[in-house]
């Protein structure tokens, strides 16, 4: 019973040093394993704030098994506010290192300084019933209320109307398809909100759930599950100026907002392609050609 802390490093080719800062809780009686991921993208807070404090405020006399805990999985991303920062190969093999061993993984995600998000979770489903069973009960521990289950891997075909289909989102294997157990990545927080009433809570209630903590899990109904979506991107180079906010349900050719040049000609016009929630949005002025404006889903 007690607590431990190190950092996992590597050196990449430039000869760089990356970190990881890790928390081992191990508690008081024996049990399984849980990995819980803070800032793989470094400008979202409350997954980072939720990471340090549980690891701060866990007392290992009140744990059954093992919590490992990543406070900055992408340092130099925290450290440096950069946003949309990717996962270097480095990056990737410390994750690999901290959840090998673990029977379920939570890495938890947000909104960037310039995104709004919408609360929802992602429930990676890998093709194994019974993991993705524990994943969905995850998922639905975690309150939020809306899950997004991502089922298939890979880029999808283009599409003549620009648009992604419904299963883009989180086309890469992670560390769920490698390793075969749940995982859930928490969307909670926008622009440098740590909302760990949202975040912390959930991810208590997660570890009451499956077991590692004590005290009864509140019972959440089953969360919504996000069917279709549609995935904006600007056209061309330009100044951003969105009308509407995450959560904000508009119909079939709502106006969402357009991209002007300085001089306020009107470069693209941004209109719901269909009746939806906004999820996901740029708030950031600047936008380039092809990058993220607006996620939208039917729930
Ligand atoms: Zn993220």
């Amino acid at each position: 019973m007690m607590k431990e802390t190190y950092f996992l490093s590597r050196t990449d080719a430039e000869g760089n040093e990356r970190r990881m800062p890790i928390g081992i809780i191990k508690g008081a009686t024996p049990g399984e394993r849980i990995t819980v991921f803070g800032g793989q993208h470094g400008t979202e807070y409350a997954g980072i704030e939720a990471a340090m404090r549980l690891f701060r405020e866990t007392d290992p006399a009140d744990v059954s098994g093992t919590i490992v805990v990543s406070m900055a999985t992408h340092e130099e991303s925290l450290m440096n506010w950069i946003q949309f920062a990717p996962t270097h190969p480095e990056i990737a093999d410390m994750m690999l290192e901290a959840a090998t061993g673990s029977q379920y993984i939570i890495n938890c995600h947000g909104g960037e300084f310039t995104e709004e998000m919408h609360p929802y979770v992602i429930c990676r489903l890998i093709g194994d019933e019974a993991a993705e069973a524990v994943a969905m009960r995850m998922a639905r521990a975690l309150g939020v209320g809306i899950v997004s289950l991502s089922k298939y891997r890979g880029e999808p075909p283009p599409d003549p109307s620009g648009a992604r289909p419904a299963w883009w989102l989180w086309p890469k294997k992670g560390l769920c398809d490698k390793l075969g157990i749940p995982e859930i990545t928490p969307e909670i927080g926008q622009v440098g909100d740590r909302d760990d009433l949202l975040m912390y809570g959930g991810i208590i209630n997660v570890l009451k759930e499956l077991g590692f903590l004590k005290g009864p899990a509140i019972q959440h109904p089953e969360p919504n599950v996000i069917g279709d979506r549609w995935w904006l991107t600007a056209n061309q180079e330009g100044i951003y100026f969105p009308v509407v906010t995450v959560g904000q349900e508009v119909t079939k050719g709502t106006f969402l907002g357009e991209i002007r040049d300085y001089f306020g000609t009107v470069l693209q016009t941004v209109e719901a392609p269909d009746d939806a929630t906004v999820m996901n949005m740029n708030i950031g002025m600047p936008v380039k050609k092809d990058g993220f404006l607006i996620w939208l889903g039917q729930f």
